[in-house]
C-alpha cells in the first residue's frame, strides 16, 4: 500500500504535489497519465504537470524532466509521502513549517520590486507558504480550495451553519502561492505595466495572507467575486454577526491601517 491520502497539497519551492484526482487533465496524454497516477508533481509558476507517480514509477509529462527547477526537493517530498513518512503523518493538529523566503527575496529583485520600502509603507510582512495544505473542498468554479487543515475545519463547519440559516456561502479563492502572484506581475510586466501600476491593484508577491493558507475570499451565488457589492448581501450580513464564532475575521475593513481597499469578502482564519 503506498497510495498517499488524496487530501493533502505537499509544497515545495518550485513544485507542488497534488493528488491526482483532484486534477483536470488538459491533454490526452495528460488523461492517460492522470488516470493512472496517485500524485502529479505540477509546476508552480504555470501550473504545468510535470510527472505522474504510480506504482509503476515516476512518468515523466515533459521533455528533460531531470533538468526541471527545484525538482530535487520535489522528488524527497514525493519518497517521503510515498513512505508516509512526511511531516503531514504527524497529525492534522501540528504546527505546519514553512518554506524558506530566500527565493521570493532574489524574485522580487529582480522584478525591481522593493519589499522592504512595500512592507513599510504598508505595514505588511512577508508571509512564507506553509509546507502543506490540507482539501478543504471546491471552489465557485469547482477547483480545489485548499487551506491549512484548522482553516479547512472551521470553513466547513462556517457553510454548513450558514446553510442551517439558509445561506450559501462559496470560495472564490484560498491558498495561493508566491509564484501564482509573481506570474501575475511577470504577465502584467510583460504587457507594458509598470511595478507601481500593478501593485495599486494586486498584492506584491509574498505579501497576501493568501500565501498563508488561513484566507479565504468568500462570495455568495448571484454576487459577483471579490466586489464591494457583498457587503449588501444576506450572506455578508450573516458573516458579520457568526464568523467570529468559527475563528474568522475581516482582514481589511474600511480606512484599515494597510492602505488596502475596502475587502468584505476577504476573512482571514486564526487558530486560537
Ligand atoms: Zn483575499
Amino acid at each position: 500500500m503506498r497510495k498517499p491520502p488524496a487530501s493533502l497539497l505537499v509544497n515545495t519551492p518550485e513544485i507542488e504535489l497534488w493528488p491526482a484526482s483532484l486534477l483536470r487533465a488538459r491533454s490526452n496524454q495528460d488523461a492517460r497519465a492522470l488516470s493512472r497516477a496517485d500524485t502529479v508533481l505540477r509546476r508552480k509558476r504555470d501550473g504545468r504537470f510535470l510527472a505522474a507517480d504510480s506504482r509503476a514509477g515516476l512518468l515523466p509529462l515533459v521533455p528533460r524532466l531531470k533538468r526541471e527547477p527545484g525538482l530535487d526537493a520535489a522528488l524527497d517530498a514525493l519518497d517521503a509521502l510515498n513512505a508516509q513518512s512526511t511531516p503531514v503523518r504527524g497529525g492534522l493538529a501540528r504546527e505546519v513549517a514553512t518554506l524558506p523566503l530566500s527565493r521570493l527575496h532574489e524574485r522580487l529583485d529582480s522584478l525591481g520590486l522593493d519589499a522592504e520600502a512595500y512592507a513599510q509603507r504598508t505595514r505588511l510582512g512577508l508571509v512564507p507558504e506553509p509546507e502543506w495544505l490540507a482539501f478543504a473542498g471546491f471552489d465557485r468554479w469547482r477547483r480545489p480550495l485548499w487551506l491549512l487543515a484548522p482553516a479547512a475545519r472551521a470553513w466547513s463547519h462556517l457553510r454548513e451553519a450558514a446553510l442551517r440559516d439558509g445561506i450559501v456561502l462559496e470560495a472564490i479563492s484560498g491558498y495561493r502561492s508566491h509564484d501564482y502572484q509573481l506570474g501575475i506581475f511577470e504577465r502584467k510586466l510583460a504587457r507594458g505595466q509598470t511595478v507601481d501600476e500593478i501593485l495599486a491593484v494586486n498584492a506584491a508577491p509574498g505579501f497576501s495572507e493568501h500565501h498563508a493558507g488561513t484566507a479565504l475570499d468568500i462570495g455568495t451565488p448571484g454576487e459577483p467575486p471579490a466586489e464591494e457589492s457583498f457587503e449588501r448581501t444576506p450572506a455578508f450580513a450573516w458573516l458579520r454577526e457568526n464568523a467570529g464564532g468559527y475563528g474568522f475575521a475581516m482582514s481589511y475593513p474600511r480606512d484599515n491601517p494597510h492602505g488596502i481597499v475596502y475587502e468584505p469578502w476577504h476573512w482571514r482564519h486564526d487558530a486560537a
